[in-house]
């Protein structure tokens, strides 16, 4: 009874050969009988869940953090590939931040013209993409029957002003818990999710090297991620286990520099810290 966090993408607005945009896999349970939450759906994301041996058809549910562009990028090729890949009505269920409903009318409609040729192409093919939104703002989620059951999902208020609403979500599964953060400073709505949690996925950029890059554009991001210390800060308030760091800005070369950032974490949380490439995967147990 264990929760695996796969990181699918490490990588942040910036294109990067060898990072995807931002997308973590939250799955519970083993085999056929494992639910797979896709949180977030930046580049790349199919490519990186297809290499974690897992495809649109297995995801149980999408939760989106916020509607920033590179969070949500390649959500129109999730919604398509689920739909063509399936050979059933298989609703995917969508869960975001108010407005999210909103994103995805449009995200339909310009898939319009696409929509329209399978359908007429394909004689098996008769409805549209079976796409539902549910928007949250905080409590635990309900997912339509028949759409998981083993894991309860809790969402929650984050920080990431003047982007608004955004959100963090707690997977509690037999007796294991993780928070995807998402982008936050650290507040009291990702605390309280963090309460009684084993480990925390939390995305990052290491505003010591950001504060000297002489580019406003860049400046302005400081003020709504947290840096590796802040989030260490957050998992060592609610003494987790594991710190799960990602979307590393700037871009972290393949190798090399993890110390750095582990570093950075470490002078403020003693539990185990977790940096890694796309694909990266932590396993966390159940509390002993
Ligand atoms: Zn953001
Ligand atoms: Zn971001």
């Amino acid at each position: 009874m264990t929760i695996a966090v796969t990181l699918l993408g490490t990588g942040s607005p910036m294109p990067d050969p060898n990072r995807a945009g931002p997308a973590t896999l939250i799955s519970a349970g083993e085999g056929d009988a494992a639910e797979h939450y896709l949180v977030d759906a930046g580049r790349g994301v199919l490519m990186r869940l297809a290499a974690a041996m897992v495809g649109a058809p297995n995801l149980t549910a999408v939760l989106i953090t916020h509607l920033h562009s590179d969070h949500i990028t390649d959500l129109n090729d999730v919604i398509t590939t689920r739909w063509v890949m399936t050979f059933e009505q298989t609703p995917l269920t969508i869960v975001g931040p108010v407005g999210t409903q909103k994103v995805v009318d449009h995200i339909l409609a310009s898939l319009e013209p696409d929509i329209n040729y399978r359908i007429a192409h394909h004689q098996d093919l008769d409805y549209q993409p079976p796409v539902n939104v549910i928007e949250v703002t905080e409590g635990v989620i309900e997912l339509p029957d028949g759409q998981g059951g083993q894991v309860t999902i809790t969402c929650g208020q984050t920080d990431h002003k003047p982007v608004e609403p955004s959100v963090g979500y707690r997977f509690d599964f037999g007796g294991a818990s993780v928070v995807a953060a998402g982008d936050t400073v650290p507040c009291e709505g990702l605390d309280t999710l963090c309460a009684g949690a084993d480990a925390i996925v939390h995305t990052v950029i290491r505003k010591d090297i950001i504060a000297n890059i002489p580019m406003q554009r860049m400046q302005d991001t400081l003020d709504y991620h947290s840096s590796p210390a802040e989030a260490a800060q957050t998992a060592a308030k609610a003494d987790l286990a594991t710190l799960i760091l990602t979307h590393y800005v700037p871009a972290m070369p393949m190798s090399g520099t993890e110390d750095d950032w582990r570093a950075l974490a470490a002078e403020h949380f003693g539990g185990a810290i977790e940096i890694g490439d796309d694909l990266h995967r932590v396993v966390v147990p159940p509390r002993p």
